[in-house]
């Protein structure tokens, strides 16, 4: 029989998590611990002493609930036998109290990266274009299959085009104080350093987005061109192949510029990644989310900037936030961030607690604050020197906390609009996830779906979970293959031309 493998993950803890393929049958006897009751699957928690009736059920060293009734020695510990904690008010946190030890610089690592003209780099040369309406989007669509076809095969420098559509635009409250953040979010969106400054929107000409107020004057990045723009309500256009004209010769216009551009040598410190975890289990916060955690301090030592996100994922940990914030204003920031939130919540009637899915809890997670000590992870230790706005753009070199949804889409969509260039995505149950406009490096907690996944998942957490590679090897690894993929390297996912929709925050009425 395979060596039992229990995790535990502070010396405080009364609960480990089964680290073998398959998990444990009853009987089995853990060498200084205890013989399990019954059996469990691999990814749960076990307990390893007696907890009374009303207990605390300790991992990650911090409470992340009470027992229901009493839990014997080598039981199985689930979420029907677990009190969730109420969440911390955000009144009395620390701020910006901890002053981690300044991390060494980390010079001399490079990539292969377009240079845009206000400064930002791409790692991909995509043509993109914005839509400033749903209405469009099966005109666009058609437009675009004959970009790919037609004109594409004659720009070998350019990688690819990406049509940037979405629900928005129309039926919607357009004039609401949350309408901001759809509308800041495409405009950030359709300025992504992937895009090479080249701006081309596509409207319909009846729609309450219209394209002045999608991009007002001044609304650009620094040496960009001015957008281009395709009204398909305008009179000029007779019958759709009028239209189809009109939007393939536009695009020939930027195809043209960004063919003339060329990968040229630049330092890590361009690159502006986009941290995200979804389909999580309890091996997440052991072997992924760690070494992603690892490599994050490493792009900060390299004068990078990273963004961690998913408000509800941290919401149980906010005290590590603001007291890792560089300045009290940060922590401050922090907490506003998640004051609107749970007033979102609070208006749906829902709090935190919606955040978990059947496949977390059949994945080991028990409830939102298990979730959230394992997430929390990816960001390091480095402080938090930026905090972003749903739809904002990232303005902070170093580590940042990106306030959004943790719904990978969403999340991912906010991202791109923060300037995001290269996403990590960390998963235990398994998701395809990709996206058209940055390119996405998926990351397995577990070698059994690394197995399974062979030809989607991108690097393979698991070996750490079985004791055959450590934490900082992991990190280093993924470090090698973000400069690589940020070099042009294919993810599976663009292998596969995988890419989920994007799609849009709004917290504002439709009408
Ligand atoms: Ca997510």
């Amino acid at each position: 029989m395979t060596r039992p493998v229990l995790i535990r993950m502070h010396a405080a803890d009364n609960v480990a998590v089964v680290g073998n393929d398959g998990g444990l049958p009853e009987g089995t006897v853990v060498p200084d611990g205890p013989t399990l009751r019954e059996k469990l699957p691999q990814a749960h928690k076990v307990a390893l002493a007696d907890i009374a009736q009303g207990a605390e059920v300790r991992r990650y060293g911090v409470v992340i609930g009470r027992a229901l009734k009493p839990i014997s020695a080598g039981s199985w510990v689930h979420e029907r036998l677990l009190e969730m904690p109420t969440a911390r008010t955000l009144s009395g946190l620390p701020m910006a109290t901890v002053r981690p030890p300044a991390l060494p610089p980390l010079d001399g690592h490079s990539f292969q990266g377009y240079r845009n003209a206000d400064g930002s780099v791409g790692t991909r040369n995509l043509l993109a274009i914005t839509t400033t309406v749903q209405c469009v989007a099966g005109v666009l669509d058609h437009a675009l299959e004959r970009i790919r076809r037609e004109l594409l095969p004659q720009y070998r420098y350019v990688d690819g085009v990406v049509g940037l559509e979405h629900s928005y635009g129309c039926g919607v409250a357009i004039d609401a104080p949350d309408a901001v953040i759809p509308i800041r979010t495409l405009r950030h969106i359709s300025q992504n350093p992937n895009f090479g400054g080249e701006v081309m929107v596509l409207s319909l000409g009846c729609e309450k987005l219209q394209p002045e107020r999608l991009l007002p004057p001044g609304s650009m990045a620094i040496g960009a061109g001015l957008p281009s723009q395709v009204r398909l309500q305008d009179e000029r256009h007779v019958g759709f192949a009028s239209m189809i004209d009109s939007i393939m010769s536009t695009a020939e216009h930027h195809l043209q510029r960004l063919d003339l551009r060329r990968r040229e040598t630049v330092p890590a410190s361009e690159l502006v990644v986009g941290l995200q975890c979804g389909g999580s289990d309890a091996f997440s916060g052991i072997t992924a989310n760690p070494a992603v955690g690892f490599c994050s301090d490493l792009l900060v030592r390299a004068g990078a900037t990273v963004m961690f996100s998913e408000v509800t994922e941290v919401r149980d940990a906010v005290e590590q936030l603001t007291s890792r914030a560089a300045t009290p204003e940060l922590a401050q920031r922090i907490i506003d961030e998640m004051a609107w939130y749970d007033a979102y919540l609070a208006r749906g009637r829902v709090d935190r607690s919606a955040n978990t899915t059947p496949g977390n809890k059949a994945g080991g997670l028990s409830n939102i604050v298990e979730k959230a000590m394992g997430s929390i992870i990816k960001s390091g230790t480095a402080p938090i020197s930026g905090v972003v706005s749903a739809g904002e753009r990232v303005c902070t070199r170093g580590l940042n906390y990106a306030a959004t949804p943790a719904s990978d889409f969403i999340c991912g969509t906010l991202q791109l609009a923060a300037g995001m260039n290269l996403h990590v995505f960390t998963t235990g149950r398994g998701t395809p996830y990709g996206l058209a406009e940055c390119p996405v490096i998926k990351i397995a907690t577990r070698s059994e779906l690394a197995r399974r996944w062979h030809d989607l998942m991108d690097l393979d957490a698991g070996p750490i979970a079985e004791g055959r590679a450590s934490i900082e090897d992991l990190g280093w690894a993924l470090f090698r293959l973000m400069l690589d993929v940020a070099s042009g390297k294919r993810t599976w996912a663009e292998t596969h031309g995988l890419a989920n929709s994007l799609v849009l925050f709004n917290p504002a009425p439709v009408t």
